[in-house]
């Protein structure tokens, strides 16, 4: 087995500083070493929505057998799943569901993943469904309207910088000084088009990230979703404007870490860039609702009836099931940092949860 760090040192050696996208495409998931690759994460370095409150995905299969209803209720759909983690969340989607037979009887389940280990959790809290597994979405063939999620996906996805230095950008890279990975600027200043328009004339120091598979990806739902129908759902941390932030980072054992210093041991994400994502989906020909805080779409689907519920059922639980609810919604915790943002066909009915509240 080779270990990432071994790996990258490899390709700096062949080639030079290499770009942080690069570095984060091989710790992440390259196909031997790569962190998704050989682990479960989730709960070890990082919990997600799901993992706090069955809640979470409950409403999102409210969400889902809602948009189907109001499609006219397709005999026939996908319902895709990117990056389905410990497949928690598509367990708890499946469970809510039960109340539309309908939906669940028309739907093929198929999950994109890159990673054996988490495949395996995926079949385990999955079992008794029909599952396929995909690498990319495009394997998926496009013959029916397609109901996608992607739950912290995208933030997952290899982002480059752009650092404004003695008045140009610059790509920032990563290089090699014996064993240790250092940042540095490339020589050569980058292709202005890389830099939004009103965002070229930024102060010294300021950063641009852009993720080129985040902007392909984002797009490619929206085509995929205006040609068959259905919907795509995006939730993840980020920001509604293209920022001038720095915001890579690594996360192990709950702790922010240092991003250089354990390729393939260490989580590595950057903030989701909302604009970017929303000017892929147009570009597709996407209708595009939101993005809107978590808390305000969790609030809008009806998490606090459903958690009134549920304390009914489970009264020895009803303090795990509100600090829960809190962690989604509050502005403090999950509520306004992560966003939802939904595409569909413009001629379709407007999607659940995103009208002002
Ligand atoms: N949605 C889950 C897990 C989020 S972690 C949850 O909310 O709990 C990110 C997930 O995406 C993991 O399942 C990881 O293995 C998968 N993943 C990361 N990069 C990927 C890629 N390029 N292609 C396919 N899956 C990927």
């Amino acid at each position: 087995m080779t270990d990432c760090a071994a790996e990258i040192r490899r390709i700096i050696a062949a080639r030079g500083p290499i770009s942080i996208a690069e570095f984060m495409a091989v710790a992440l998931t390259d196909p031997e070493a790569g962190y998704y690759v050989r682990r479960n994460p989730i709960s070890g370095d990082f919990i997600t929505a799901p993992e706090i409150s069955q809640i979470f995905g409950e409403l999102i299969g409210v969400f889902l057998v809602q948009a189907w209803e109001d499609r006219g209720r397709p005999g026939q759909i996908l319902l895709i799943e990117m990056g389905p983690g410990r497949g928690t969340l598509m367990a708890d989607v499946l469970r809510a569901a039960r109340v539309r037979p309908g939906f669940l009887h028309a739907a093929g389940i198929h999950l994109v993943e890159v990673s054996p280990v988490l495949r395996a959790a995926q079949q385990q809290a999955l079992g008794q469904h029909r599952v396929s597994w995909h690498s990319s979405i495009g394997e998926i063939a496009p013959d029916a309207p397609a109901f996608i999620v992607a739950n912290e996906f995208f933030d997952a996805l290899p982002v480059r910088q752009f650092v404004r230095s003695g008045g140009a950008w610059r790509e920032r890279k990563i290089a090699l000084d014996g064993n240790r990975f250092y940042f540095c600027l490339d020589a050569a200043p980058a292709p202005a088009q890389m830099i939004p328009h009103h965002l070229r004339d930024a102060p010294d120091g300021a950063v641009f990230e852009f993720s080129g598979p985040s902007h392909a990806l984002a797009r490619e739902l929206a085509v995929r979703v205006v040609r068959t129908g259905g919907v795509a759902l995006i939730i993840d941390y980020g920001h509604v404007q293209s920022g001038l932030a720095d915001t890579f980072q690594a996360v192990r054992a709950h702790r922010f870490a240092d991003p250089l210093a354990m390729p393939g041991d260490a989580d590595l994400t950057c903030h989701v860039d909302f604009a970017a994502l929303r000017a892929a989906a147009l570009e597709g020909g996407a209708e595009v609702s939101g993005p809107v805080p978590q808390g305000r779409f969790l609030r809008a689907l009806g998490i606090h009836a459903r958690a009134e519920m549920l304390k009914r059922d489970a009264i020895a639980y009803a303090a795990t099931i509100d600090s829960g609810v809190e962690r989604l919604v509050s502005d403090a915790q999950m509520g306004s940092l992560f966003k939802v943002m939904g595409l569909s066909r413009t001629a379709d009915a407007p999607l659940p949860g995103f009208a002002e509240c």
